[in-house]
């Protein structure tokens, strides 16, 4: 189960571009070494001990429910272990990051006046830029270092991390399969038959999991209301700036109402005319945008920010409701000097994350919005190089159609636009150029 729901079609890609601009941020690149993801060691034992944890449960769930039910479940949570295994060798999480050791401090914080949280919590930071959480039918928590470029302060991680714990304690992940499973026992439409779902490379196997038990608007509301209700309870008891509950998901609220930013023309002057290798006017040519029509993709936005706005609007409104001392408004804590470095390194994170979801084309179209706002310029302009080595690569193998989206004109915004057609214009010289030149191969 989630912190927030997000339109399907509002995926990262789209989010990825909804980057909050700050201006605070400074001289920390030069100094900055991304999180290293290699730990073998550390993801070998997690998965032995995870998937001990899933056999366990599975046992638990057979003695439970017998017959068809327990047996569609064991075959649904034998699945999920197999996604999520892959996920966990594919590096989409740290193990013993900062984040890791602070996100620990605050379970144990909330253990000390909660006796009903589970004793062998695990929570995961996945190297995924849209914010928001989840736990997983196991009951491991998955924290995205994204959230951490949307929230405040350390309080309001507890908030969102409370939401979770609820989730498990109330068992809602599996209510819902259980009952979804015993309503297809009649028809051939079961478990297994719902995986009508395209995951893309990044995909979780959260998504998968979360796909095929979506169909329950109503039911899933209702939770999300008791996962916040027993949520604040637990936050409250341990002693957490109360208003904080509510500033996390004011925030999460905004984050996909914040307008697309736009590259200059400049941008692109500055950055592609290099030594010997000059910009082209033509670089810049569109295809026709009198397809576009700016009415239409705001319609798109709009539709997209429904399915969570009106959501989280109605969550605050009845945790207000239900909790009278929530009736304030407050501004947000200032971070401690420890959660600043976390926003910090999340920050520093969204391009290695792009990278290393091979979101290539994405991936140079924030570096560039980065560079336009003159960020951390030595930073990005080596994310740059080390993206244009892989288009390059894309393009000599005929497959850059992976990397890079194609012009849309109906779902994409006439900056992002402009960029697809840039990126699609530049011949195979250019792109060896730029890619040398930024990463420095080149003589220049
Ligand atoms: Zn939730």
């Amino acid at each position: 189960m989630c912190y927030v729901e997000i339109n399907h079609n509002m995926n990262h890609k789209n989010i990825a571009i909804f980057i909050l601009f700050l201006s605070f941020f400074n001289s920390f690149a030069q100094t900055y070494k991304p999180l290293d993801t290699a730990d073998y060691s550390l993801r070998k034992d997690f998965l032995k001990t995870a998937k001990d944890k899933n056999n366990i449960l599975i046992k638990g769930l057979k003695n439970k429910y017998q017959g068809k039910v327990g047996n569609k479940l064991e075959k649904y949570y034998n699945e999920f272990f197999t996604e999520f295994e892959k996920d966990v060798k594919n590096k989409d999480y740290t193990f013993k990051s900062e984040f890791d050791k602070n996100v620990d401090d605050i379970i144990t914080e909330l253990k000390k006046n909660n006796s009903q949280i589970p004793q062998n919590l695990k929570v995961l930071i996945a190297k995924d830029n849209m914010p928001n959480a989840f736990c997983l039918p196991d009951g491991t928590f998955i924290i995205n270092m994204g959230l951490f470029n949307w929230l405040d302060n350390k309080d309001q991680v507890a908030s969102v991390i409370c939401h979770e714990i609820a989730h498990n304690i109330l068992e809602h992940s599996l209510k819902l399969l259980v009952e979804q499973i015993e309503e297809n026992a009649t028809d051939k439409t079961t478990v297994e038959n719902l995986k009508s779902v395209t995951v893309n490379k990044s995909g979780t196997a959260f998504d998968i999991f979360k796909n095929r038990i979506y169909k329950k608007g109503v039911e899933k509301r209702q939770q999300e209301v008791k996962a916040d209700s027993l949520g604040f309870v637990l936050f409250k008891n341990s002693g957490f700036k109360k208003i904080e509950f509510l500033n996390a998901l004011n925030n999460l609220k905004n984050f996909d109402s914040i307008s697309p930013r736009e590259i200059k023309i400049e941008t692109y002057k500055s950055l592609f005319d290099i030594p010997n290798h000059p910009f082209k006017e033509k670089w810049m040519k569109t295809e026709d945008f009198s397809l576009y029509n700016y009415d239409f993709y705001k319609e798109k936005l709009d539709k997209d920010s429904l399915a969570s706005h009106p959501e989280i609007s109605r969550r605050i409104q009845t945790l207000q409701k239900k909790f009278t001392e929530l009736n304030v408004s407050e501004d947000a804590l200032k971070p401690d000097e420890n959660f600043q470095n976390l926003q910090k390194i999340a920050r520093m994170e969204i391009l290695p994350n792009l990278f290393h979801s091979e979101d290539y084309g994405l991936g140079i179209y924030v570096s560039m919005q980065f560079l336009q706002d003159k960020e951390d310029e030595e930073y990005y302009k080596m994310w740059l190089g080390r993206l244009f080595d892989k288009i390059y690569d894309a393009r000599k193998n005929y497959n850059l159609n992976r990397y890079l989206d194609r012009v849309e004109p109906k779902n994409q915004s006439k900056s992002y636009q402009q960029f697809l057609n840039f990126m699609w214009n530049l011949s195979i010289d250019d792109i060896k150029n730029i890619a040398d030149f930024y990463s420095k191969k080149g003589t220049s």
